[in-house]
């Protein structure tokens, strides 16, 4: 099964290109990291899968449906973002809890999910407290228990821990694999990170004006670049 596929993708913005005809087939359940440059065009690809922008052309078909003519909402993908997007007068278990919230789901369903989530995030002892009373960290965590209770196909990260120190990254890098292996979903996680793409890849896709430079397994890239932007951009020898 395809957890994602993309097929000759592009979107201009002003008439600029930005996405300039990206394929690529993800396996179901595999942790895609797409590395590359400031300004390749990372975040929108990422928006483009989830419906935030329309593309110009190509389709973006998730778990073997076609949702390019989807709105988000029948998407179903979860996005975690860097500045962690959580609601500052809500309780960790309402932030957690919000998207359930608003799809007036079944109140003692909503308490069962936050529970669970929050165990499997080790937040239990924190969900009666505001999002300022955490460490990085742990807004972190809660950010992605808002997006685990949505029970998406597909995980979406734009350089979720750009915001956190050394150590915590070290941490998180770990944190979000083991969570990903549990659920068994499908990620694609943007990162100008050389490390985080070389060690939280099963595929690692590097981009570049646009355009995918190449993609295959860490190693493989490591041990056979395609091109002298792709040595230098992973830091193997040229
Ligand atoms: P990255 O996430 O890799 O840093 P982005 O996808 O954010 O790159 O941006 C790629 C390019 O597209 C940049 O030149 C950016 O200015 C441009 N861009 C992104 N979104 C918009 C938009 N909504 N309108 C105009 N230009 C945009
Ligand atoms: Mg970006």
């Amino acid at each position: 099964m395809t957890g994602l596929a993309l097929g000759d993708l592009r979107k201009s913005f002003d008439g600029q290109p930005v996405i300039r005809g990206l394929d690529l087939v993800v396996p179901e359940g595999q942790f895609c990291v797409v590395v590359g440059p400031s300004g390749c065009g990372k975040s929108t690809l990422l928006r483009l899968v989830a419906g935030l922008e329309t593309p110009d052309s190509g389709r973006i078909a998730i778990g073997g449906h076609d949702v390019t003519d989807q709105p988000p909402r029948a998407r179903r993908v979860a996005m975690v973002f860097q500045n962690y997007a959580l609601l500052p007068h809500l309780s960790v278990a309402r932030n957690i809890a919000f998207g359930m919230e608003i799809r007036g789901e079944d109140r003692a369903r909503i308490a069962d999910k936050v529970a669970e989530t929050a165990r499997l995030l080790r937040l239990e002892d924190h969900l009666d407290k505001k999002p300022r009373q955490l460490s990085g960290g742990q807004r972190q965590r809660v950010a992605m228990g808002r997006a685990i209770v949505r029970d998406p196909a597909l995980f979406l990260f734009d350089e979720p821990l750009s915001n956190l120190d050394a150590q915590l990254r070290g941490e998180m890098r770990v944190e979000i694999r083991r969570l990903q292996q549990r659920l068994g979903r499908t990620a694609l996680y943007v990162t100008h990170d050389q490390v985080e793409a070389m060690t939280m890849a099963d595929l690692l896709v590097v981009m570049n004006g646009g355009r995918i430079e190449q993609a295959g397994q860490p190693h493989d890239l490591y041990d056979r670049p395609a091109s002298l932007f792709v040595a230098r951009f992973i830091g193997a020898p040229a």
